[in-house]
């Protein structure tokens, strides 16, 4: 599986930064934040399934424009996967025909732009040799991380989402054998600490101690920094020394396993 990151920024502001999405292989989206709107036409006409952690705006900004632009290249619907409770949020808040036309809709009910797919934690979907499998979170709304697993190779990928303390997540993570590569959120400094933990997001103190739970040795990468503290969230963390020695994440960056 190639894992290609369009957006790993947790806002806007030039300099390449793009919010959350990973686009794996040709055809797959994790999250669809403001990376996925650099993708040619064609490239965005040839996803197919679109996993989303959670209905935060910077995960989902261009779904509802990627649906809008590629439905007529398409010849099947685009499928969005999510939990029960996000796929309610998305399509009440967004697919609702006041923010955007509900695509599930048009052009006709038996053959729209987009569906929707249901998938719970820890319950894999398989695509050909490859399974996605929702991970644990905790966020201030419904969330979940995914475990990407490529059968072909034996390896594993796992992001973590939009995520604040969460043992469910360490457990999940140990019982995978073959984990290759770890994308963990660290979304505030440390002297925002407190509003990391209001907000249900990591910061560099928090990401090292919840790393400490990790018995396996991925090459973690850190996403999702706020555009004006990246440079010191990057610095907290090389400081803490971690024998995980996590790695900022960089748009562009194509992961393989
Ligand atoms: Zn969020
Ligand atoms: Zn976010």
């Amino acid at each position: 599986m190639r894992v290609e990151i369009l957006g790993c920024s947790g806002g806007i502001g030039g300099n390449g930064m793009r919010t959350t999405s990973l686009l794996v292989d040709h055809d797959i989206l994790i999250d669809a934040g403001t990376g996925v709107g650099d993708l040619p036409l064609e490239r965005l006409a040839a996803i197919d399934h679109v996993f989303i952690t959670h209905a935060h705006l910077d995960h989902i900004a261009c779904l509802p424009l990627m649906v809008d632009s590629v439905g007529e290249l398409r010849e099947r619907p685009v499928t969005m996967y999510a939990t029960r409770e996000t796929l309610d949020i998305i399509r009440r808040h967004i697919f609702n025909w006041q923010i955007w036309p509900d695509f599930s809709q048009i052009p006709t009910p038996d053959n729209p732009f987009l569906r929707f797919a249901a998938i719970e934690v820890g319950q894999a979907v398989t695509l050909g040799m490859r399974s996605i499998t929702p991970l644990p979170a905790t966020h201030t709304v419904p969330a979940v991380g995914y475990h990407l697993h490529n059968q072909a190779s034996g390896a594993s990928l796992a992001f973590s989402g939009d995520t604040c303390i969460c043992d469910p997540l360490w457990e999940a993570l140990n019982a995978v054998g073959d984990l290759r590569y770890l994308i963990i959120e660290a979304a505030f400094a440390d002297r925002e600490r407190e509003l990391a933990l209001l907000s249900k997001h990591l910061c560099p103190s928090l990401l090292l101690a919840e790393l400490a739970k990790l018995r396996a040795r991925p090459e973690v990468l850190v996403t999702h920094a706020k555009p004006s503290q990246q440079e010191q969230i990057a610095r907290e963390i090389a400081a803490g020394n971690s024998p995980h020695q996590p790695r900022m994440l960089a748009p562009g960056v194509i992961l393989a396993f």
